[in-house]
Order: C-alpha cells, then structure tokens, then sequence
C-alpha cells in the first residue's frame, strides 16, 4: 500500500464536512453548493471542491436528471463510498456529490 497524504480544510471556515466513518474532512461549508439532490440511499449535498477523495471508473448511470457519465468517490482514508461525481465537466456540473 502507498503512502497516506491526508488534505485538512482550513479552519478559518465555520463547519466542515467530514467522512461519516472516518472524520476525515472532506470539505467546508463555503464549499457547499446546494442540499437539493437525492442520492441512492438519501438526501445528497453538492460541492464545489472535496478533498481526500478517489475517483473510481467512468459509468454511464441514470439519475433523476437524464442519463450521465459519473465516477463513484470514496474517502482516501478509510476507503467507504461517499457518493459520486460527474466525469464529464460543464458549468452545470461542474460539482461532488457527498452522500
Ligand atoms: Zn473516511
């Protein structure tokens, strides 16, 4: 196994996201861009930018939105599933989705 390079969010923001497992941050709330998705398995919050994420293969999937290419993220640390994220860029997508 490779080396663990851990990203922390900068404490001058008020609330940060953390991994629901492992407390790892993944991002802060100035990083929030809406609480209006639905997830697989619930209510879904879209970001601007996460950190400490990897990025699984591109898949076409079918979300409530129509049919988009999108990669499954999971937490650096601790290896869990957090969500998804679009693979294909443009300014309406430009965003993570943390479940
Ligand atoms: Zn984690």
């Amino acid at each position: 196994m490779g080396r663990l390079f851990i990203e922390s969010v900068p404490t001058t923001t008020t609330r940060i996201y953390k991994c629901k497992y492992c407390k790892v941050d993944l991002a802060s709330y100035d990083e929030l861009e809406s609480k209006e998705f639905q997830g697989r398995y619930g209510k879904a919050y879209l970001f601007k930018t996460v950190v400490n994420l990897s990025v699984g293969p591109v898949e076409d999937r079918e979300l409530s939105s129509g049919l988009h290419k999108i990669s499954d993220i999971y937490c650096t640390s601790c290896q869990q599933i957090l969500g998804w994220k679009y693979a294909v860029w443009t300014l309406e997508n430009l965003s993570f989705v943390v479940l």
